[in-house]
Formats: structure tokens, C-alpha cells, sequence
């Protein structure tokens, strides 16, 4: 009974196989050009000027025919989403910022805000954060429009504002004032992890945590005065003794769970050196030799492993002969996923010791693991190991942070993750000068995200 069904199937399947090809092919040619405009619209935070954005992506909705809104959560500070509908199961959000950090045309080959092409990449600020991803994710939801197959769940596309400046006006003002667009979310995928390269294999990394920002305010209190007669004790003397310690600091080094897995299945692409100490990494954290040259070597990935805390502001006189009354520090600290912010305060208060000085939160985030027993994480495994056989995929822990919070909070399974691959030689551009994409990751990267996605939202 089967027999004749397969043959038929079989006998289509090369020219159904040809035809998915050339679509996914054209979407992605599509892509690199609307990617190369999308870089020529100046959206640097500050300002933000996201409004630009969402007219960009206005435009291209209205040309698709694909019902959209708009919301500011201050002049020009835009943001947009669109709904396809589907069935009930749980909804997924591609989500992408649309600002970028400022770039400094002087230490560029192309002007940042170009979309120059030059040696197959795409130069750009914003290409690989997180411009590039955008259009992806917008290719994939156009893909998803035009094929007008019904799906098994709600895609939804959210292009947000501020996301370099914390999301107070992007992400954060649209979990707070339009929530409605959450409800019935299940997934979600953001920046925060993809492809790369370690010694010459490549590798994917699925954001599943973060560490969590804990920005601090101390303020030290005394006895103001003239500076041509120094007093024994001053606000400004006991703030200095108080960073001093808390430079010298000994914060306990801890492997949570994601690390320690993710450790050891990158450990056969180290050095003999590395790949021992990774392989034993709960005794190798006892070492202060190892943890010393993890941080020269690697510093992103030592903060991983421990909390940790980066002095950044100071502030005390306005006037050089005036010993001030108040002198204060900001200091950016970032707590593992799993660390209780009172039980750190009083880490950080013994360290201080100071009854003078008084620590005051600035900023604090909300601890959330987002679990890899999803059907999406296997899709994501499953479509990787189809087009790169062999290659690690793996939950991973960023040591800074995206707008992903915001959703984990609220109990969305929110991944970092764009699959592209991006070469060795390209990992600096993300803040840094000369931001580019290679092309034909870029490509290729959209043929695989398309593929995730149908393959999650079709039955
Ligand atoms: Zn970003």
C-alpha cells in the first residue's frame, strides 16, 4: 500500500528539492542587498533614530502586504512588529535591536554606514550586531508570508530600539506597555550565540543565560574641607581604600552546569594545555595559576566562571582645592546566572569595610536559565548537523548581556542564536572597527534559519 505513494514521492522529490533550493537561494541574494541598505540607515544609539528603522521596515512590509505596528516609547525612539497567525501552539518571536553603536569613520577601510562590498563582506556598523541577523529573521518571515502554508504556531517579528543602551525605550518598553504582542509566546530567538570557529572547526553556540548585570553605586561620606589642610580621614580617602580592596578582591570561582558542559565539549579544540584543564575544570578553578592565565588569555571567558566586578565611574571634588563632602564610585559587576544578589551585597560589604560608605543598586536584573529540552533546540541541533556534519553545537553563557532578560523573565524559552558562521578573522568587528559580514555566510546562513523555522512551525 505504501509502495506507490513513495514512488511518487520519490519521483518528485528531486525537482521539489531543486525548487526549495533556487527559493532559498533567491531569499538569500534578496537578503544581502536589503541587508546593505538597511546598513545605509543611520540608527547609532545614541541617539538611537529608530524610527529610520521602522520606516525601513515599513516599507518592506507594505510592499509584502503583511499588517504591521508601530509604537515610540519617546520621539523617534521606534519600534515594530508583524503577526503571521498560526495555530496554538506556543508562539515564536524573532527578535532583533535595530540601533548600533556609534563607529568612528577614521579607523574604517569603508564608511561604516555604507554597506560597502568589498572582498566578499559587507562592511558596516551593525552587520554583525545585530543588523545582519535582522535580515535574516526577516527573510525567514517573508519566506514564511509568501509560501502561505498555515503554521502550527504564531511567528512574530520584533525589531526594537536601545538595546546598546539597556532597552528602557525597546524591549523593556514593550514587555511594559504593549505585553499584548508576548501573550501565548514560547520561544524566542535573539543574538547572543551562533557560529564560529574554534581551531579551524566550526562550532554553534545556543545563548541559553547570561550573567546578570548588578550595577552598584558606593558613596563615601565625611568631613569636607580646605585642601591646603588635609585631614586624617575624608570621603575621598575612604572611598580609595575601599576600591583598592575591592580591586584586590578574591571572588570564588564556580562552575554552573551550562559552563561545565560547554567547557568540556569544546575542550578537544584547545591546546594540550587548555583541553586537560577543561576536561577537569572543577580542579582546575582551585589553581590561581590556570584562572590567571585564562583571564590574560581569555578574560570574557574567565568572567564566566566567577563574579566579578569592574570599577568604572569615580567622582569626588568639582574643585581642586576643595576636599569634598561626598566622593563616589559606579562599579559594573556581573553575577553568575544562580547568585543571590543579598548574599553578594554582603560578600561585597565585608570587602569594602567601610562603615562610611553606603552601596546603593543602580541597575539589577532578574536570574533565568532558559531550558535546552525543547523541540526548537533539537531543530537547531538537527538542521546544524545536516549542513556541518561533525560540527559542535552547544549551550553556552554570555558574559555580557542582551535583551533576551527581559523575555527569559517572563518564562520565555529565548535562545541567542543566528547560524551563521562567521570567520576567525571577523570576530573583532562587533563593537569594534571594521564591522563586516562574509557574504556567503551570510547566505548560507539564511538558508539554514529558514530551514529551522519551517521545520518548527509546520507540521
Ligand atoms: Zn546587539
Amino acid at each position: 500500500m505504501n509502495r506507490p505513494i513513495a514512488v511518487i514521492i520519490l519521483s518528485l522529490l528531486p525537482s521539489l528539492t531543486i525548487a526549495a533550493t533556487l527559493d532559498s537561494a533567491q531569499l538569500a541574494e534578496e537578503g544581502v542587498q536589503t541587508l546593505i541598505r538597511y546598513l545605509q540607515v543611520d540608527t547609532t544609539n545614541p541617539p538611537g533614530n529608530e524610527d529610520r528603522g521602522v520606516s525601513f521596515f515599513a516599507d518592506i512590509f507594505k510592499a509584502e502586504g503583511i499588517r504591521y505596528t508601530t509604537a515610540e516609547a519617546a520621539p523617534t525612539r521606534g519600534n515594530i512588529w508583524a503577526r503571521l497567525k498560526g495555530g496554538d501552539k506556543p508562539a515564536l518571536v524573532l527578535l532583533n535591536h535595530m540601533d548600533v553603536v556609534p563607529a568612528d569613520a577614521i579607523y574604517w577601510d569603508e564608511d561604516p554606514l555604507s554597506g560597502a562590498v568589498r572582498d566578499g563582506k559587507i562592511y558596516g556598523r551593525g552587520t554583525l550586531d545585530m543588523k545582519g541577523t535582522g535580515v535574516l529573521q526577516l527573510q525567514t518571515f517573508l519566506a514564511l508570508k509568501r509560501a502561505g502554508r498555515s503554521l502550527n504556531r504564531d511567528v512574530i517579528f520584533v525589531a526594537t530600539a536601545d538595546e546598546e543602551a539597556g532597552g528602557n525605550f525597546g524591549a523593556g518598553y514593550l514587555v511594559k506597555e504593549h505585553a499584548e504582542i508576548f501573550e501565548g509566546v514560547g520561544y524566542l530567538l535573539n543574538e547572543g550565540g551562533g557560529g564560529g570557529f574554534a581551531n579551524n572547526s566550526p562550532i554553534f553556540t545556543v545563548g541559553v543565560t547570561e550573567k546578570i548585570p548588578f550595577w552598584l553605586k558606593l558613596t563615601a561620606t565625611g568631613n569636607p574641607g580646605h585642601g591646603s589642610a588635609p585631614q586624617v580621614e575624608t570621603s575621598v580617602s575612604k572611598l580609595l581604600r575601599a576600591l583598592s580592596r575591592l580591586e584586590n578582591a578574591y571572588f570564588k570561582p564556580r562552575v554552573i552546569p551550562v559552563m561545565k558542559s560547554y567547557l568540556q565539549s569544546v575542550a578537544n579544540l584547545q591546546t594540550a594545555y587548555f583541553k586537560q584543564k577543561f576536561t577537569n575544570i572543577e580542579s582546575a578553578i582551585q589553581e590561581r595559576n590556570f584562572l590567571l592565565r585564562l583571564q590574560i588569555e581569555n578574560p570574557g571567558l574567565a568572567a564566566r566562571l566567577r563574579n566579578s566586578c569592574s570599577i568604572t565611574r569615580l567622582g569626588a571634588s568639582n574643585k581642586i582645592n576643595v576636599v569634598p563632602p561626598v566622593a563616589w564610585a559606579e562599579i559594573d559587576c556581573r553575577l553568575l546566572p544562580d547568585q543571590d544578589k543579598e548574599e553578594f551585597i554582603e560578600v561585597l560589604k565585608a570587602v569594602v569595610n567601610e562603615p562610611d560608605i553606603e552601596i546603593a543598586t543602580i541597575l539589577a536584573f532578574s536570574p533565568a536559565v532558559s531550558p535546552i529540552t525543547t523541540p526548537l533546540y533539537t531543530i537547531v541541533s538537527q538542521v546544524i548537523d545536516r549542513h556541518h556534519p561533525g560540527a559542535l553545537v552547544v549551550p553556552s553563557m554570555s558574559a555580557g548581556f542582551t535583551d533576551s532578560h527581559w523575555f527569559r523573565e517572563m518564562g520565555i524559552t529565548s535562545y541567542g542564536f543566528a547560524p551563521i558562521l562567521v570567520p576567525v578573522e571577523d570576530y573583532g568587528g562587533v563593537h569594534g572597527n571594521n564591522e563586516k559580514m562574509d557574504i556567503e555566510a551570510f547566505k548560507q546562513g539564511t538558508v539554514l534559519l529558514l530551514e529551522m523555522v519551517q521545520q518548527f512551525v509546520y507540521d
